[in-house]
């Protein structure tokens, strides 16, 4: 018999979701999710996926998973521990140390679980991190499930964190204290004062660990937000995802070789969880061959970027301070915010609403992600759209 209590908890709960605006509904795709999709038969540009390069629907990476599929299967069927390594998986795990500048690589299912893996391998409850309060919900995830003390540091705030560490590491109450902040921070696509950090860091003696799952592919040549900083010797932790700029699925930490050798014993995903399917692995080597022989992919994004922002920004929307090519345009109310995605879908701009709780409540916004498979022309419609959009619900004068 089906339980009262759950029954009761979830019609409120979603009740409640629904009547403040806050309730999302999945809009499935008929198409690959490239620069235009289709909905329900309906075509629309597409400024919401994560695909920044394209490529997860690039012929290259196509060709590589059909031939790695046909010749491995579809699956690894197994963990990587008991028989799911293959070579591919190796090999994979090898380009990525080489395309990070670090000594070793571990490739995992997702970036979320790799967050779940990395931080709770190496901090335990004896230990203390320090979280930008903007990290990812997979970061705040692995670190509560570490058991490590959290300590939330104001936004890219390098006063607040120096105060921080310097209580925590005068109180002597922790083994170990880590540093853990996104590379690149999605919804409004500004970049961690990295420098800064990895000074407050050797004055303190912290681990550093960085996600940079927005900034992998995109800053730095490809290589993402460390390389951009010049610093791949001094971050202990680079996270990645191969699910974004790669445009494939899976995860991945880079460091050095006895962090990796440490994870590969004591990380949970990668003890109990099955390895990365053939076919995907493939797909990921090749792009990340594409991404260390070549920087027009990444020129087109950037390219691409600046003419939605200035665009954008002409028309007199509030992009917010993104010093990347991710695009929020900042709306506000929530209610609001989702009546005005929403009428950008009618005119045939797919660009979704990202509300409360996914950013603080009152900063509602519509955020766009122009990929380098984009073409001027689809920009210039998304920006007329916007524009009598804009104007229609009085947000432009
Ligand atoms: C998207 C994202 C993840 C999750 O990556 P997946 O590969 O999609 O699981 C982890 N961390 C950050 C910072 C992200 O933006």
């Amino acid at each position: 018999m089906a339980s009262k209590v759950l029954d009761h908890f979830l019609q409120e709960n979603l009740d409640d979701l629904k009547n403040r605006g806050l309730y999302n509904m999945i809009d499935p795709l008929e198409s690959p999710n490239g620069p235009v999709i289709k909905i329900d038969g309906k075509e629309l540009i597409n400024l919401s996926s994560n695909n920044y390069l394209g490529l997860a629907t690039d012929p290259r990476l196509i060709d590589a998973a059909v031939e790695a599929t046909r010749k491995y299967g579809v699956g690894a069927g197994a963990v990587r521990t008991i028989n799911g390594t293959l070579k591919l998986h190796e090999e994979l795990e090898r380009k990525l140390a080489e395309f990070k500048h670090t000594e070793a690589a571990i490739a995992y299912q997702s970036g979320f679980n790799c967050n779940m893996a990395a931080i709770s391998a190496v901090m335990d409850k004896n230990d203390a991190i320090l979280s930008d309060e903007l990290n990812h919900a997979s970061i705040i995830d692995g670190c509560r499930l570490s058991k490590a003390k959290i300590i939330r540091f104001n936004h890219s705030d390098m006063d607040d964190l120096r105060a921080k560490a310097k209580e925590a590491k005068e109180s002597g109450q922790y083994k170990k204290i880590m540093v853990i902040t996104d590379g690149v921070f999605s919804m409004d696509g500004d970049i961690a004062k990295l420098p800064e950090i990895v000074e407050i860091a050797e004055e303190f003696d912290l681990i550093t660990y960085v996600d940079d799952a927005h900034g992998s592919g995109v800053l730095g040549n490809g290589a993402g937000t460390v390389k951009h900083f010049g610093l791949s010797d001094k971050i202990d932790f680079q996270i990645g995802t191969l699910s974004k700029a790669i445009g494939v699925v899976g995860g991945y930490v880079a460091g050095k070789k006895e962090l990796i050798d440490w994870l590969k014993v004591r990380s949970r995903p990668f003890l109990f969880s099955t390895a990365l399917p053939p076919g995907d692995v493939a797909a990921c080597i090749k792009a990340i061959d594409i991404l260390m022989n070549s920087t027009e992919l990444q020129e087109r994004l950037w390219n691409n970027g600046n003419y939605l922002k200035k665009g954008l920004k002409e028309l007199g929307f509030d992009i917010g301070e993104s010093e990347t090519p991710i695009t929020p345009c900042i709306i506000g109310e929530e209610k609001l915010t989702q009546t005005f995605s929403k009428r950008l879908y009618e005119e045939g701009v797919y660009a979704k609403a990202i509300v409360f709780p996914t950013v603080p409540r009152g900063t509602g916004r519509v955020r766009n992600m122009p990929t380098a498979a984009h073409t001027k022309e689809m920009l210039d419609r998304a920006l007329a759209i916007y524009e009598k959009v804009g104007k229609e619900m009085g947000i432009l004068k």
